[in-house]
């Protein structure tokens, strides 16, 4: 059963620590057909419904050159989320997990990614499918999808540099 805010069988809440600011900017707002976490999918497909993705003044000319991109990477901020718990029972039947092995909505920071496929841009908006999100989810960031994207700017020495199973920092 996907969950509102409860705590289920098993799970660990800790006291989440003090908030830092990381000045986070939100820079739109997605628009979907879901207005419950219980009606939204796991996980988007590419299939799935056409939802669009506003970007708001002053981001819109930063989406210049996405229309190239068949499919993008998408962030959002699951902001109903709660943040404080470290073991989380997905379906409740006993078998518990640590947040970090799970895509669990309710994470530390309740960052989502997807990627979605492009359908068409209009002006400040993308039209996109593969996302899970509930409608006026706040998105953070759009980037080409990394298989799609060659670097434009030079190699630098970290790109030829390889490791074994002694190397460490
Ligand atoms: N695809 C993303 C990922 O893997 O990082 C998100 C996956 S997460 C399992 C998707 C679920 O998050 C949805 O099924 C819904 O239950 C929940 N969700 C969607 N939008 C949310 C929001 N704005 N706030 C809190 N939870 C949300």
């Amino acid at each position: 059963m996907v969950r509102e805010n409860e705590i289920r069988d098993n799970e660990v809440r800790i006291e989440a620590p003090e908030r830092t600011d990381a000045s986070l900017i939100f820079i739109g707002r997605i628009h979907t057909p879901w207005t419950s976490r219980l009606e939204c999918p796991r996980q988007g497909r590419a299939d799935g419904p056409a939802c669009r993705i506003e970007i708001f003044e002053p981001w819109v000319e930063a989406l210049d050159g996405v229309e190239i991109f068949e499919r993008l990477e998408v962030l959002y901020w699951l902001h109903k989320s709660r943040r404080d718990l470290v073991k989380q029972s997905p379906a409740n039947d006993g078998k518990t997990r640590g947040t970090f092995a799970l895509r669990s909505p309710v994470r530390p920071n309740p960052i989502a990614t997807s990627i979605a496929t492009l359908i068409r841009r209009e002006g400040n908006s993308l039209f996109v499918r593969g996302l899970d999100c509930l409608d006026g989810t706040p998105l953070i960031d759009i980037k080409p999808d990394r298989t799609l994207f060659t670097p434009i700017a030079p190699p630098q020495k970290g790109d030829f540099e390889v490791g074994d199973e002694t190397s460490s920092c």
